[in-house]
């Protein structure tokens, strides 16, 4: 078909609508791109957490001034993701390497250092540990890095969104599709509830959950993932903020028939219990939430289904967010896949003069399914090896959980415990998690492997020095309180190349 692309047409006001047209604006300014939503249809107001590489997508690579974004939208930093999961108390999986490295002067690799004790092994981490937000700089002002992430109120941060779209020449449209002329090529025609219509050269999916166009109007099939991840519903709520610290990470807290968010807003708590309907009714949820949360008094109810569409790109759509897929939010990583499908959309379309060839639409359908598999996956073991319960939803967890590609990972670390040698095999392409992710989760779990080593006491002293070090430089940082106190004070200047001007997952 080889369709020259000069027209674009998001569909969907929500984060991925905006972020999408934002991208495609701002890549290729040339293009003519607009945003269809409807006020009466609500945006979803979740989706919280984010991963390492939304503070770079934003402020490099789409160059939304990072001043402007933290007065408007007042992020909140999230280093990780503090796992109440497991045997232990509690570990943390940030975005640094932790385990999948090995100090220079020891022979192993260090998650055989931290089977017994698996804390202050990196600096984030360490700073979690503590409640702390970021070391000093010399002139005493948060040493903020770009390894950390952001917490986000879903309605600020769309607002800002589509503020920044108008910015940068996007056409806005509040009005509703009711109808769509599907031909040969995909859609031809949309038709709006004022009456009039509207078409494109390619449309951008993000209707949300609705999925108008992939899934309604070309009927793509949907792929349900439930046999690896057995939630299907969420309960949120949240109350204002009093004197509770400010904590600097995600909290993912095991409950009986699933688990509860704990998100850190700058005057809000945020909780959401994710739970699975057949093992509990939305009342016994209800009660179970409201009893770890006294605070909260109106949660709402959210219905979903872990899966995605088994192709992201049909003919001239490509579906964007809730609208492409939706792998339950325990590690927050929505909004991620949402900015990196649409960064390599647009570079797609640059590298091919804005022809659509049908090869970069398989490709970019490979590359869409291996990512929804892998969150699916990675998922699946978090929920098979947590053994912190014992009710029959973890029973069920433990004993059926479909591992869906991750039985040969798993394989690996039981036979070799937590080594590196073959991680990248054991892995494969494009994984978002990587090896790291995996190792922080088998081995925060104490998840037994059969490689029996033993270290020696000097290697054992060697490694505990390594902890104290970071031990101590956590303990002098100053709180994620202090932290933006002083990010939004006037005297705060950014660098303007402290977040690169590129993509963080490359061309
Ligand atoms: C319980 C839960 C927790 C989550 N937590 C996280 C998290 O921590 N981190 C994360 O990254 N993601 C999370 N997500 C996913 C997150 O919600 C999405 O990544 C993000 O909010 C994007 O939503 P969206 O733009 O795809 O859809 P929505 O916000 O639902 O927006 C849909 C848009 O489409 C428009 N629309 C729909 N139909 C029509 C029509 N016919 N005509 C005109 N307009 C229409 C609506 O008006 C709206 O503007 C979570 C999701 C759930 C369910």
């Amino acid at each position: 078909m080889n369709q020259l692309v000069e027209k674009i047409i998001v569909l969907g006001g929500g984060s991925a609508g905006f972020l999408a047209a934002i991208t495609m604006k701002k890549r290729m300014p040339h293009l003519n791109v607009s945003v269809i939503h409807s006020s009466k249809i609500p945006i979803i107001g979740v989706g919280e957490g984010t991963t390492f590489t939304m503070p770079q997508y934003l402020h490099g690579y789409l160059g939304l001034n990072p001043g402007a974004f933290h007065q408007l939208v007042r992020p909140t930093y999230k280093l990780g993701i503090r796992f109440l999961w497991g045997p232990r108390e509690r570990f943390h999986y940030t975005f640094k390497a932790q385990l999948d490295g090995r100090l220079a002067n020891l022979p192993k690799a260090n998650g055989f250092y931290c089977m017994d004790d698996f804390r202050y092994t990196e600096l984030n981490a360490s700073l979690m540990e503590n409640d702390k937000g970021f070391e000093r700089q010399s002139d005493g002002g948060p040493m903020v890095n770009t390894d950390v992430a952001y917490h986000l109120e879903n309605a600020p941060f769309v607002e800002f969104l589509e503020k920044a779209a108008r910015e940068v020449g996007v056409l806005i449209i509040d009005d509703e599709v009711k109808g769509v002329d599907v031909g040969e090529e995909g859609i031809s025609t949309l038709h709006l509830e004022s009456g009039g219509s509207e078409s494109a050269d390619l449309y951008i999916d993000c209707s949300g959950f609705r999925s108008e166009l992939l899934g309604k109007a070309l009927d793509e099939p949907f792929i349900d993932y439930s046999s690896s991840l057995f939630c299907d519903r969420a309960i949120a709520g949240g109350w204002e903020r009093s004197d509770e610290v400010l904590k600097p990470y995600t909290t993912a807290e095991t409950m009986d028939a699933g688990w509860a968010w704990q998100i850190e807003h700058d005057h809000l708590i945020n909780r959401g219990y994710v739970f699975s309907s057949s093992f509990l009714s939305d009342d016994e949820a209800e009660a179970e939430f409201k009893k770890k949360n006294p605070k909260i008094e109106d949660p709402r109810l959210i219905k979903f289904t872990s899966g995605a569409y088994e192709r992201n790109w049909v003919k001239n759509v490509v579906a964007l967010g809730n609208a492409s897929g939706f792998v339950e939010p325990l590690e927050a990583t929505s909004l991620a896949v949402t900015c990196e499908h649409a960064a390599k959309l647009v570079q797609t379309l640059a590298d091919s003069d804005m022809r659509i060839h049908p090869v970069s639409r398989r490709y970019y359908n490979h590359l869409s399914k291996v990512t929804w598999d892998a969150i699916r996956r990675f998922l699946a073991m978090h929920y098979k090896f947590n053994t912190r319960l014992d009710t029959p939803f973890w029973k069920a967890c433990h004993e059926d959980t479909n591992l869906a590609g991750a039985d040969e990972i798993m394989e690996y670390y039981q036979s070799s415990g937590p080594g590196l040698m073959w991680s990248t095999y054991a892995m494969g392409a494009n994984d978002p998690f990587g090896w790291e992710g995996y190792l922080v989760m088998l081995v925060g779990q104490k998840v037994k492997h059969e490689a029996n080593y033993q270290a020696g006491e000097n290697e054992k002293m060697i490694f505990e020095q390594y902890r104290n070090s970071l031990k101590r430089r956590s303990e002098n940082a100053l709180t994620m309180r202090e932290s933006l106190d002083m990010i939004r004070s006037n005297k705060w200047q950014w660098k303007p190349d402290f977040y690169p001007n590129a993509s963080p997952w490359g061309s």
